[in-house]
């Protein structure tokens, strides 16, 4: 089933909590007023009882009401009181005496209402003819000896019709107050979400091709305005992906080419007329480098797109950081001296850490090439492994030409590399940097660099620690 729109539901929803509020404040006031007007007729009942039992005498078992006629007062009670009054001999339940407005009522009722009487309910509802009236009954003992069985009624008409008033008032209330309620709480709602809407539009218009352009932000610092800054913040994200990723297939195929192209046009030349062999040798040789290279960076190109599409699982197992890192300076030594570059390592005691064992070791061997790589003849490179208590620190640092201070926000990108004429001609891809960074990502760690031009640089890796 479709769901309903947020504007319907938001207008239900008010609507709703409304209707049941007026319906509690009218079912209340209802209530309140019906005891109250009970409350009214029971006591004037009560009074006009008491009133008139003052008046009520038996003669010859005969009731009379015996009053003053010259007292204009005393006249009217007592002919108010009794205009729907009735009494029954309590004993055989024969009609005793009735008032003119007043057809018999229950005639068989009496030992009903001697047994309401013995339990306190002295009031009952009755109906003569179109007359809707409360009695008050009582059982009277007379001084006789006999029994009589008093029921006087007052008109419960104004009650009614007050109450019937109310009702219609308040129905007509509740219909009024929902069409308003509906009515403000969709405009409201509309006027609520119209932001969104326009966010909504603004986002359509937002495509690959222009994710610079950004969602208005209307100042107000609102949810809404929140949620515009996340989108937009989100876009600034994409942006900068899809750039990295543009600029990445940009340069695959001028990688690729280039050399490709060198190799060619080396052979090419060499076909051109007969050479000696060791020039052949040579070239073999030479292009036998240079397929190792191709091969390298295919790898890598294969690897980050494998690490892109979160192909690469990590099977980690504890590692001794300072080990490994000692047994891989040690591999490079030879690469170190062919340069003229000393290398050594500062790492004592045991340093802890869960890692994949395979992928650590390509992190650390790229920054130790690179910093060799960098580094003219005569120059230092030192790795050193610290443990810090809750994270692990491996730090290579080298006197090597520096990194300038507008490079070092790109280096971690891939393909970036510097002018080659300022490294002395290396010829890296720009990969090997963007792979270490993926790789200490995946162990939950950081990687850092502080570099000075024509001083040194200096990498840190920062592992957290293996929980004991
Ligand atoms: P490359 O294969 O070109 O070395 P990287 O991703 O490893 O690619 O490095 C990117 C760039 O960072 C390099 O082109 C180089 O300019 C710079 N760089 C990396 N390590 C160092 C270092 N130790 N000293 C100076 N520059 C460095």
């Amino acid at each position: 089933m479709k769901q309903l729109g947020l504007r319907t539901r938001l207008t239900l929803v008010f609507s709703l909590v409304f209707a049941g509020i007026l319906v509690l404040i009218i079912g209340g006031s209802y209530r309140i007023l019906k005891f109250r007007l009970d409350e009214n007729l029971r006591q004037e009942l009560r009074e006009r009882v008491a009133g008139l039992r003052g008046y009520l005498h038996f003669q010859d078992g005969k009731p009379q009401f015996e009053y003053d006629a010259d007292d204009p007062d005393e006249a009217f009670f007592v002919e108010s009181s009794t205009h729907y009054y009735q009494i029954f001999d309590a004993a055989t339940g024969g009609l005793v005496d009735q008032s003119h407005d007043l057809d018999l009522l229950d005639p068989d009722i009496i030992p009903e209402k001697k047994q309401a009487l013995a339990s306190g309910n002295v009031f009952s509802d009755a109906e003569s003819g179109t007359i809707r009236l409360r009695f008050y009954n009582e059982l009277i003992h007379a001084p006789d000896g006999k029994s009589y069985f008093l029921q006087v009624g007052v008109r419960r008409d104004f009650m009614d019709a007050t109450l019937k008033q109310f009702l219609f008032i308040g129905v007509f209330a509740l219909l009024a107050g929902l069409t308003v309620a509906s009515i403000a709480s969709w405009w409201m709602a509309g006027r609520a979400l119209q932001p969104v809407n326009l966010l909504t539009q603004a986002a359509k218009e937002i495509g690959i091709s222009d994710l610079d352009r950004r969602l208005p932000l209307r100042g107000t610092g609102d949810e809404l305005d929140r949620l515009s800054a996340t989108f937009n913040e989100m876009f600034a994200r994409l942006a900068k992906a899809i750039g990295e990723m543009k600029q990445f297939t940009a340069s695959i195929p001028h990688e690729l080419r280039t050399p490709l192209t060198a190799l060619r046009g080396e052979t090419e030349v060499m076909l051109l007329e007969p050479h000696p062999v060791h020039e052949y040798k040579r070239l073999l040789a030479s292009h036998l480098e240079e397929y190792d290279r191709l091969t390298r960076l295919i790898n890598r190109l294969l690897t980050l797109a494998r690490a892109e599409a979160g192909d690469i699982p990590m099977h980690t197992i504890s590692i001794d950081l300072a080990q490994l890192t000692r047994y891989l300076v040690e591999q490079l030594e030879t690469v170190a001296s062919a340069k003229e570059v000393s290398l050594s390592v500062e790492a004592k005691e045991p340093v802890k850490i869960t890692a994949d064992h395979d992928w650590l070791e390509t992190a650390i061997l790229d920054l130790l090439d690179n910093a060799i790589k960098y580094t003219p003849a005569g120059g230092r490179v030192l790795a050193s492994v610290e443990n810090r208590g809750t994270e692990q620190i491996l730090e290579i640092r080298d006197t090597g030409i520096g990194i300038p201070e507008d490079a070092l926000p790109h280096i971690f990108e891939r393909f970036y590399r510097e002018d080659p004429s300022r490294n002395g001609g290396n010829e890296g891809a720009g990969l090997g940097l963007s792979l270490v960074r993926w790789i200490v990502e995946q162990h939950h760690g950081r990687i850092e660099v502080k570099s000075e031009p024509g001083k040194g640089s200096s990498f840190t890796i920062r592992l957290p620690s293996t929980p004991s």
